[in-house]
């Protein structure tokens, strides 16, 4: 098993390859057996050490993605403390080998994959590289030297808030911030390996300006600065209460880093994070997250390379740059022609500078195309009607095109809240097996979600094409079933109009918006409802109330606000003042009972919609509605989701404190 993962090749010329791949998983990941089978081509590398070494991955997906997440979830404290001291002093010996190491990167180069880089001596990268520590989003921190090294190796405030953020970086941003020494394209990355390996040992000299920043920014005044403006940056973000893992970070970094207990430390404050239950939750919705991505991808493939985009305002600009930026040929269409030519030149001005991962030899502006006369519809395998939300409009649109489509092209809508049934009447019966809702939430570029809506006559072909089309565009793909406010909207708007009640009945916005934060939601409702837009609440409320019996017709607030064209965001004014994109909010001035009995109000209404939800079939399963809230309505994530939030509510031993890192059981 371990011969397998790791391959060892001497070359001619005294220097030696080491070659990872392990078997059955489309991207390498960190687990017991890589590591056995690392430590036993070290005892070869001491015995026998080359002239230089170098280290790849033979996967096209990348040099490593990271720690296998299932067998780090499924560790218990003794054993993962056990796989991290052995995966602590594998790299020792790595970085020890007398020798030169090169790793040699392509594509996913992230957290423990990160760290076995961070090991070698050099690193050298194509442009299809990308690096990143995203453990913060799962509730950890680096735990393989990571925190050290990282830090040793970059401007240290820099590195924290890498690994602060989980942002990843590309291989252009990895040289300047020194991560890389070279980031060369794909054909001179075996050239510039032996480059590296001929500077020999760890070479890396900082100019003079910079040798003294680094000094300064790693003496203790120096951590001690950075730290307390990186732990204020973060409590803007996160509650300690509820993710305690960039504090614990921060901690690391202002009192162990450059000590000689830097990495012991690390590691135990590593295992004492996995132990907390918002790990184990972000974890979860990680794991079901992927699992939701992998059943989507077909072996058969979607059969997509042309997609054509009707309406190009708010939604249909988004989803036609986004779907351009992904590798696909787009067509946009309009009719306003003003409307195409300002969504394309936001679109280009959106894609100036940022990577392309797609094979196509084409710039993203170039596959962006504007098409007034909707000449696309002819060769587009894909349609995705965008117009406004009106059903006799989206008809129209459809008999416009109906006798122009190919014999396989999937038509898609992106409606809100008409149901499918009614806009596929029109459609004549091939065509409405091919009928499918893409539910794209806004804005397009941050939500992950995309709900992809089976109406009555929609086949089982075309929603499996449809989730592996959104799937490849990196969305995450949630199959529901066509009904008034599919998931998300269907779950989110019974809190958004109870918190409009609230404000009825004599509450502030803040409070109202305090008490879900508290919860740990990521917005307050007020505040989201400002953001969406006071009548798109108004009218997604309006067809809930219309077509579902238990849910009450939107208060009065709501309407007067609309009425007298306060929109929110959009108009300046809602429920808060908006100035320069942020509403302008007193602080809360309530109690913590008196948040705690809004944030029951708040809550009732969003956790009995869910349980109606699942009886109804909606969706397939709870792991999926789980998914939906949290991607989709910004439900907290390191609760897990609003099932998982019932099930932990109901067990006795979840209780309302279980956050804060177990202690460690070992100095
Ligand atoms: P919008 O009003 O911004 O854009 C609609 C566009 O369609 C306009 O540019 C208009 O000129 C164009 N149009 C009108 N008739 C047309 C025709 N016959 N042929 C071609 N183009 C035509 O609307 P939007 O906010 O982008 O919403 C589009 C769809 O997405 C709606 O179904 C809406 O419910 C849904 N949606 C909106 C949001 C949101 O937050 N805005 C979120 C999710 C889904």
């Amino acid at each position: 098993m371990t011969k397998q993962i790791w391959h060892l090749e001497k070359h001619e010329d005294n220097t030696a390859t080491l070659t990872i791949d392990v078997p059955g998983q489309a991207q390498n990941t960190l687990g017991q057996a890589v590591l056995d089978g690392f430590c036993a081509q070290l005892d070869v590398l001491e015995k026998e050490t080359p002239k230089a070494l170098f280290i790849r991955s033979s996967k096209t997906s990348g040099f490593m993605a990271g720690a296998d997440i299932d067998e780090l979830s499924s560790a218990d404290s003794e054993a993962l403390k056990t796989l991290i001291d052995q995966g602590h002093e594998a790299l020792k010996r790595l970085e020890n080998l007398s020798c030169p190491t090169v790793a040699v990167i392509h594509g996913t180069c992230l957290g423990g994959g990160l760290e076995v880089a961070l090991a070698c001596d050099h690193r050298v990268a194509d442009q299809t590289a990308r690096f990143g520590f995203p453990e913060v989003q799962l509730g950890l921190h680096p735990g393989l030297g990571g925190t050290e090294r990282f830090v040793a190796l970059l401007e240290p405030a820099t590195a924290l808030q890498l690994m602060l953020t989980g942002k990843t970086i590309d291989a252009r941003k990895a040289r300047k911030l020194g991560l890389v020494r070279d980031a060369v394209p794909k054909r001179h990355l075996t050239a510039a390996a032996k480059a590296a390996a001929e500077a020999g040992k760890k070479t890396r000299k900082r100019g003079l300006f910079a040798e003294l920043r680094h000094t300064v920014e790693i003496s203790s005044p120096g951590k001690r600065f950075i730290a307390n403006r990186a732990r204020k940056e973060t409590e803007k973000r996160f509650s300690k209460n509820h993710y305690p893992a960039p504090y614990a970070l921060i901690d690391l970094f202002e009192e162990e880093t450059g000590t000689d207990d830097a990495l012991q430390k690390e590691a135990r404050s590593f295992v004492a994070l996995s132990q907390t239950q918002t790990a184990e939750n972000l974890i979860n919705l990680f794991l079901r997250r992927e699992a939701l991505k992998r059943d989507a991808r077909r072996p058969k493939g979607h059969d997509i390379s042309h997609v054509h985009v009707i309406g190009a305002g708010t939604m249909g600009a988004d989803i036609a740059m986004w779907t351009a930026m992904n590798g696909y040929t787009v067509t946009l269409q309009d009719i306003d022609n003003e409307v195409i030519a300002k969504a394309i030149g936001r679109a280009h001005k959106w894609m100036d500078g940022k990577p392309d991962h797609s094979d196509d030899i084409r710039d993203p502006e170039d596959r962006l195309i504007a098409d007034p006369k909707g000449d696309g519809v002819w060769s587009a395998d894909l349609i995705i009607e965008a117009g406004p939300e009106k059903a006799e409009i989206k008809q129209k649109i459809y008999d416009g095109f109906k006798d122009k489509l190919k014999s396989r092209a999937i038509i898609a809508t992106n409606t809100s809240s008409i149901r499918l049934e009614t806009l596929a009447k029109g459609l004549p019966k091939p065509n409405a097996g091919r009928f499918v809702g893409l539910h794209f939430f806004n804005p397009v570029t941050k939500m992950p979600l995309v709900e992809i809506v089976k109406g009555e006559t929609t086949t089982k072909e075309t929603l499996s094409r449809a989730l592996a089309f959104v799937e490849s565009i990196d969305k995450l793909p949630l199959p529901v079933k066509s009904a008034p406010g599919f998931l998300v909207n269907r779950i989110l708007t019974p809190y958004l109009l109870e918190a409009v009640k609230l404000i009825d009945e004599g509450n502030s916005a803040e409070d109202v918006d305090a008490a879900a934060e508290a919860f740990g939601m990521q917005q307050g409702p007020v505040e989201v409802a400002d953001t969406v837009g006071l009548d798109i609440c108004l009218e997604v409320g309006r067809v809930l109330a219309r077509d579902l019996d238990h849910i009450d017709e939107p208060p009065q607030q709501l309407v007067e606000k609309v009425d007298a064209g306060d929109l929110g965001k959009k108009s300046g004014q809602g429920f808060y003042t908006w100035k320069d994109g942020e509403p302008q909010k007193e602080e809360s001035q309530a109690t913590e009972q008196q948040l705690e009995s809004l944030q029951k109000r708040l809550l009732d209404p969003l956790l009995e919609e869910v349980r109606r939800v699942l009886d109804e079939g909606i969706v397939a399963s709870e792991d999926h509605l789980d998914l939906g809230a949290v991607f989709g309505s910004g439900f907290a994530p390191f609760r897990g989701g609003p099932c998982t939030y019932m099930r932990q509510r109901k067990a006795p031993s979840s209780e309302e404190t279980p956050d804060e890192p177990a202690e460690p059981s070992e100095a």
